[in-house]
């Protein structure tokens, strides 16, 4: 018994399952892992650091000022 037909990934977070349709056209076992990408470590977005800046800023403020940022 091996495994060799799979191709399933290792990532902790990657979704098993059974795609039928893509099975069929690749005429083996194709797991919903194979398509499937790992989120990326990547540094923040620019959304995400804005809202951080905001939430920084927001504190740094005593709470009070979250809309001042964009004026
Ligand atoms: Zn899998």
């Amino acid at each position: 018994m091996d495994d060799a037909d799979t191709n399933c990934k290792t990532h902790p977070d990657a979704p098993h399952g059974f795609m039928r349709d893509a099975s069929h056209s690749a005429g083996r076992y194709v797991c919903e892992c194979e398509s499937w990408e790992p989120p990326k470590n990547k540094p923040m977005t620019r959304d995400e650091w804005m809202a951080w800046l905001e939430k920084a800023w927001a504190e740094a403020q005593g709470g009070s000022c979250r809309i001042n940022l964009f004026k």
